[in-house]
C-alpha cells in the first residue's frame, strides 16, 4: 500500500506543485483547501497533469478541528504538508488578529488531529523570512533567526517553534509525531504544462507576478523598489527557486521520513539555490526569456524588504539528496506560459 499525504492548502501555488511531485513519485494525496485564496484552477490542472480524477478533495478550514479530525477518520494519513495559511506581507500588518488567528489555530488543528489518531510525520512550509537582515550570507540552518517583519513572519517563526515542541513532548508518547520544517526562498515560476502556476487575487505582492502581468498587459508598469541598495546594481538580491525543484524538496523531505532516515525528530532544510540574482537581474532576464520590452521604473524602497537574502543549500543538497535544477531562464519562461496560459 502506498503511503498518504494530506496536503493542506493544497489546491493553492505551491501545494498544488507538491500535490503533482508526490503523485509521479507513487504517494496517495488527499487534498484539504478551503479556498479562501484560491479556486479550483490548480486543482484540475493537477487533476490534467496526472491523469487522475479520483483525488480526494475536502473543502475545509483548518481552523476548524472538526473538519480536519474528520479528513483524519475517514484517511489513514501517513504524513501532512502543511501549506493553509495567508501569505500576504502588508496585510499581515493592518490585520496581525486574521493572522496570528487562522495561521496557528489552523496549524495546532493539524498537529492536534494527527495526535489524537496515533501520531503521523509533518512537514511545516517555513519561510527564509525568519533569518531577517542577515549579516552573513548566504544563510545556513544554523544562522540565527531574528525577530520577524511582520505578523505573518512571526507566525511561521512561532509554527517552527510549535511543530519542535510538539516533537519533543511526542517523543515519549505513545502517538508520535516528527516534523520537517522547510525554509523556503523566493519560489517562482509554474509547472512546465502551464497547467498550475501562481494566481494572485488583485495586485500581485510579489514580483514575478508582477512582472509577467505587466509584460501580458494587465499592468501598467512594474515598479522596482528600490536601486540605493549596496549591491552591485544597486536593487535587493534574492534566492528564486523554480516551483517544481521546490515542489521535489517536499518529496524528498517526505521520503525522508518515512524511510527513518531522520536524524533527529525535528529537521530544519533550507530549501533555495545558492544562487543570488537580483530584481533587476530578473527584470532582464525576463524581457530576454519573453521578447517582450517591460515597462519598468525605479521607485523608493519598499518597508519591511530585506537587502540580500540566499540560502546555503548544502545541508539539503547532502541530507535530502535534492538539488535545484532548473535555469533560472527555464524557470521565467514556464511563468510566462502560464501568464499566456491564463489569458487564452
Ligand atoms: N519587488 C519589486 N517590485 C514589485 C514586487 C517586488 O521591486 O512589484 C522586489 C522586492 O522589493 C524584493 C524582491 O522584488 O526586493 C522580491 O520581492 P517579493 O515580494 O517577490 O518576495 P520577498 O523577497 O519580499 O519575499
Amino acid at each position: 500500500m502506498s503511503k498518504k499525504v494530506l496536503v493542506s492548502g493544497g489546491a493553492g501555488y505551491i501545494g498544488s506543485h507538491v500535490t503533482v511531485e508526490l503523485m509521479a513519485a507513487g504517494y496517495e494525496v488527499v487534498v484539504a483547501d478551503n479556498l479562501s485564496n484560491c479556486d479550483l484552477t490548480c486543482f484540475e490542472g493537477v487533476k490534467k497533469i496526472t491523469g487522475r480524477d479520483d483525488i480526494p478533495f475536502y473543502q475545509i478550514d483548518c481552523c476548524d478541528y472538526v473538519s480536519v479530525d474528520k479528513v483524519f477518520t475517514e484517511h489513514k494519513i501517513d504524513a501532512v504538508i502543511h501549506f493553509a495559511a495567508f501569505k500576504a506581507v502588508g496585510e499581515s500588518v493592518s490585520e496581525p488578529i486574521k493572522y496570528y488567528s487562522n495561521n496557528l489555530v489552523s496549524f495546532l488543528n493539524i498537529l492536534e488531529a494527527a495526535k489524537n489518531h496515533g501520531g503521523c510525520n509533518v512537514l511545516f512550509s517555513s519561510s527564509a523570512t525568519v533569518y531577517g537582515e542577515a549579516k552573513d550570507l548566504p544563510v545556513t540552518e544554523q544562522t540565527p533567526r531574528m525577530p520577524a517583519m511582520s505578523p505573518y513572519g512571526n507566525t511561521k517563526t512561532m509554527c517552527e517553534d510549535i511543530l519542535r515542541d510538539v516533537v519533543y513532548a511526542t517523543s515519549t508518547q505513545d502517538a508520535v509525531i516528527k516534523g520537517i520544517a522547510l525554509r523556503y526562498f523566493n519560489p517562482i515560476g509554474a509547472h512546465p504544462s502551464a497547467l498550475i502556476g501562481e494566481l494572485p487575487r488583485g495586485v500581485p505582492n510579489n514580483l514575478v507576478p508582477y512582472i509577467t502581468q505587466t509584460a501580458i498587459g494587465k499592468r501598467e508598469c512594474l515598479s522596482i523598489f528600490g536601486n540605493d541598495y549596496p549591491t552591485e546594481d544597486g536593487t535587493c538580491l534574492r534566492d528564486f527557486i523554480d516551483v517544481t525543484d521546490l515542489a521535489k524538496a517536499h518529496v524528498a523531505a517526505v521520503a525522508r521520513m518515512f524511510e527513518g532516515r531522520m536524524k533527529k525528530g525535528y529537521e530544519i532544510f533550507n530549501v533555495g539555490t545558492g544562487r543570488p540574482v537580483s530584481v533587476y537581474e530578473l527584470v532582464t532576464k525576463f524581457e530576454q526569456v519573453s521578447g517582450v520590452k517591460l515597462d519598468y521604473k525605479f521607485v523608493a524602497r519598499r518597508e519591511g524588504d530585506v537587502m540580500a537574502l540566499w540560502a546555503d543549500p548544502t545541508f539539503a543538497n547532502r541530507e535530502l539528496g535534492w538539488k535545484a535544477e532548473r535555469t533560472i531562464e527555464e524557470t521565467l519562461a514556464s511563468a510566462w506560459a502560464w501568464e499566456k496560459h491564463l489569458a487564452e
